[in-house]
């Protein structure tokens, strides 16, 4: 089932600003830097210098929903964590508002994912964090060797990081370590709920691993409509194909979809998948010319690539994403996974293939 509502929502905010941005815009969302290390493309200000009041709870600012769900674990009831990008939001495109401005002036700490994932934020994390407050970007400690840099970004990283259940450990430890720096006197509770969280997302990444090696071989492929799921893919050893490139801001031309067509009914794939912060447009097209060549794909199921799902629902989780994209896309594929996912968690309606 997936919601028009959403992609509407995201074609507003995001779609038409980047289709006006065009080229500049390209460069931007790749992620990475010129010189190819990670960190030197995201905005730093200097080393932070503020620590954490004694008096009151502190106030952490996250951009994207995935950011926002990690930092709530680690962080507990120590602090109110606030996300700025809510479902179905494109974060490539995302352009802060007044209020987004003002609520990272008023944050003690700002968390954002990185590797220009939120490519027209950085200006607003660079002038906070000239004023010496932590600003941190999630994937500042994965090393550049365990970076995916797609050939057609090269010079750039894939900022899609959280496919990978066990890379988004690795995020939240950074965040754990962060957290016990920036408030001493409370390390070990935040280094406490850090490893707890991790035990969790090692059970995710074993449930994923085993949902996507019950795909019989020849249906084993992932088409979605941009290429976000580039570590998942790494991590599972499915092959995806992309209607769209790591951003959102280029439209797949003719040439794409008729690949995609090709490529689809070749394999006689069952099943590609929308996704939820994407405008399902470019698919449409792809089946609409696999069924012109006599075969039949259907949409799997809409999958959160760079959004989650609602606010409060377990696909509103962290977990629950992945959860829902692993069970989706096996089920859909033709493998074996719980209708309800993992744990019997999933809303009923996302779960049918
Ligand atoms: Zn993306």
């Amino acid at each position: 089932m997936w919601a028009h509502r959403r992609w509407a929502k995201e074609l507003s905010l995001g779609h038409v600003a980047t289709i006006l941005l065009g080229l500049s815009q390209l460069v931007g969302c790749g992620g990475g830097g010129s010189d190819g290390s990670a960190g030197a493309t995201d905005p730093k200000g200097k080393p932070p210098t503020q620590t954490a009041p004694t008096d009151r709870r502190f106030r952490i600012v996250t951009t994207v929903a995935m950011v926002t769900d990690i930092v709530r674990e680690v962080a507990g009831d120590r602090a109110e964590v606030i996300g700025l990008l809510g479902e179905g939001v494109d974060p490539h495109s995302y352009k802060p508002t007044r209020e987004d401005v003002r609520q990272l002036s008023e944050a003690d700490v700002v968390f954002y994912s990185g590797l220009s994932l939120e490519g027209r934020m950085g200006d607003a994390f660079a002038r906070v964090g000239r004023t010496g407050k932590p600003v941190y970007a999630v994937t500042e400690d994965l090393p550049e060797d365990f970076l995916r840099e797609p050939p057609e970004f090269a010079g750039h990283f894939d900022p899609h990081v959280w496919m990978d259940p066990s890379a988004w450990s690795r995020c939240v430890r950074f965040v754990a370590k962060s957290l016990a720096e920036y408030d001493a006197p409370h390390a070990a509770e935040y280094q406490t709920r850090g490893d707890a969280y991790c035990v969790r997302l090692k059970e995710l990444d074993d449930y994923c691993r085993k949902a996507i090696s019950s795909i019989p071989e020849s249906q084993r492929t992932l088409v979605t409509a941009h290429d976000a799921f580039g570590y998942f893919s790494r991590a599972y050893e499915i092959p995806v194909r992309s209607a769209q490139g790591i951003s959102t801001d280029s439209e797949a031309g003719v040439d794409d979809v008729n690949r995609l067509v090709e490529f689809i009914s070749e394999r006689k794939l069952k099943s590609i998948f929308v996704e939820s912060s994407v405008n399902p447009r470019n698919l449409q097209a792809v089946i609409a010319g696999v069924k012109k060549q006599g075969h039949d794909v259907a949409i799997g199921g809409e999958l959160f690539s760079d959004a989650m799902g609602p606010a409060g629902t377990y696909e509103g989780t962290y977990v629950g994403m992945i959860d829902h994209n692993a069970t989706i896309i096996a089920r859909a594929l033709g493998g074996t996974a719980p209708e309800r996912g993992m744990s019997g968690k999933l809303t009923e309606s996302h779960a049918k293939p």
